[in-house]
């Protein structure tokens, strides 16, 4: 059966993604019930399960609700997170096989941002929370710079026309962020000209694709040369092993202000 992905805005700047086969969906990081359950009542969808990658309250904020109105959801999660109502404790290396929609996902381990962080992927789409984001990837809240750097590598081994489904719409400050490290990246330009173009008219930036992450997003390129020389101009041992490049570019990120978001504990 086909399925149909759904981006639900949510807070200021997060997406529930909500993927159907036209009776069941199943929602991914609902942190509020409102929107989840608004669309599944105007798609006419039964709720068939939850997913979370991690245990932020903006990720898992709206399970409780979701389970009153939906008694016996399967809540899937990572077992080293407190989620709310889980019933199926994840640690990556599991196969969901979900009948309702019908899909199987591969459960990816991506510490860094939290330390049980999940990612799910299947049928050609990649649900990564808050490990990669559009042009970018999340706050090392928990996590070392290594373990992240390995987290995106392993979903950098995924097709480059998987469909990357972050959590938050922050492409546009990201990208503003990554042509001041990654400056004479032609792709990193006309990806600023189209993400502006779509977000002008108020249309999500996401899912964007993983070839297009690769060819864009400076902490899954800290091998190539531009990165390197970037790293060693903000204080990075010349000669930078990669860990040391994304360490230094995740910093640099994090002081970096274009705007309010990606500020909280995204
Ligand atoms: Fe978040
Ligand atoms: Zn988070």
């Amino acid at each position: 059966m086909t399925l149909t992905l759904r981006a639900l805005p949510a807070f200021t700047d997060n997406y529930i993604w909500l993927l159907h086969d036209g009776r069941h969906a199943l929602v991914v990081d609902p942190g509020d019930a409102a929107p989840v359950r608004e669309a599944l009542a105007s798609l006419d969808l039964q709720l068939g399960a939850i997913l979370a990658t991690h245990h932020h309250g903006d990720h898992v904020g709206g399970i409780a609700n979701l389970l009153r109105h939906h008694p016996g959801t399967p809540v899937f999660g990572p077992a080293a997170e407190t989620i709310p109502g889980r019933s199926v404790s994840l640690s990556g290396g599991e196969h969901l096989q979900l009948e309702h929609p019908g899909i199987t996902l591969a459960v990816l381990a991506t510490p860094g941002h939290t330390r049980g962080h999940l990612g799910y992927y299947g049928a050609g789409y990649l649900f990564c929370g808050d490990t990669l984001f559009g042009c970018g990837c999340g706050r090392l809240f928990e996590g070392s710079p290594a373990q992240m750097l390995a987290s995106l590598a392993s979903l950098a081994r995924l097709p480059d026309d998987t469909l990357v489904c972050c959590a938050h719409e922050y492409t546009l400050d990201n990208l503003a962020f990554a042509l001041t490290v990654d400056p004479e990246n032609a792709a990193l330009s006309a990806r600023l000209q189209a993400t502006r173009e779509v977000r002008r008219r108020g249309v999500p930036s996401l899912p964007s694709t993983l070839g297009l992450e690769k060819a864009t997003n400076p902490f899954l390129r800290c091998d190539t040369a531009a990165l390197r020389a970037s790293a060693v101009r903000r204080g990075a041992p010349s000669q930078p092993q990669a860990v040391e490049v994304f360490a230094v570019i995740r910093n640099a990120k994090d002081t970096f202000k274009v705007g309010p978001s990606d500020s909280g504990p995204a």
